[in-house]
């Protein structure tokens, strides 16, 4: 199996760094995305934008980049009653996760890239799981990814690497990083392109991209965008 990257994708600020974090590494990078009912399609239509954003601002990086795969998984809204799939308000549940928690969503997602990642001949599996400064989600520790990897490799005979490089980096880190990767073009872009609320709101643009600028998601993004503005300074 070649060196070559499927990047788990989903228009978030997260995955798009993951994304330019492979196509500064790999000579063949692909790109995978699910379709699992989420309440808001404002995601999906960020993943397709930032695509065609970064094929047009890094020639280098478009030559790099292969076929994106959209996946339909509509039995994951079937099998859970959350805040990211239905209409239930965001809480905190009685386990301290947030309701937005899709009960083994990870898990399914590196399944599923494993099994097309197989059939393109990709090694390098990369998700933007991160335990530094994340909603607590059990599926995005390190553990949880170490354990499949080993899964997925004695389950398909082969050798994949799982690669979480926001592992044990912060939001503010998350966007130096970005910065690292392709300058101030890279940061506006996926500052404009990219999404991160929970509500879907593409209607209100703070410094730190859009969103309602209350929601959890929002919170984070916006408290990482300050103290990397602030370290910049
Ligand atoms: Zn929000």
């Amino acid at each position: 199996m070649a060196d070559g990257a499927l990047v788990l994708f989903s228009g978030g600020q997260d995955s798009a760094a993951c994304l330019a974090w492979a196509l500064d590494r790999y000579d063949r990078v692909e790109t995978i995305g699910f379709d699992y009912g989420q309440r808001h399609k404002v995601e999906l239509d960020c993943r397709s934008r930032l695509l065609g954003a970064l094929k047009q601002g890094f020639p280098e990086w478009a030559a790099r980049l292969g076929p994106d795969h959209m996946v339909p998984l509509d039995g994951l809204a079937a099998v859970s009653e959350t805040a990211l799939t239905g209409e239930t308000e965001i809480t905190m549940t009685e386990a301290g996760l947030p309701s937005t928690f899709v009960p083994g969503r990870n898990i399914l997602f590196f399944t599923f890239a494993a099994a097309v990642a197989y059939r393109r001949g990709l090694k390098q599996l990369v998700g933007g799981m991160c335990e530094t400064d994340y909603s607590g989600y059990p599926d995005c520790r390190d553990d949880t990814l170490k354990s499949l990897q080993a899964t997925l490799n004695l389950g398909m005979e082969t050798r994949f690497v799982v690669e979480t490089p926001l592992m044990w980096i912060d939001k503010a880190e998350t966007w130096a990083m970005i910065d690292r990767l392709g300058g101030a073009l890279l940061v506006d872009l996926i500052n404009e392109e990219s999404h991160s609320c929970y509500l879907g709101d593409r209607t209100r643009r703070h410094e730190w991209g859009y969103g309602c600028g209350t929601c959890p998601a929002c919170e984070l993004r916006a408290a990482g965008w300050r103290k990397f503005k602030e370290r910049a300074a």
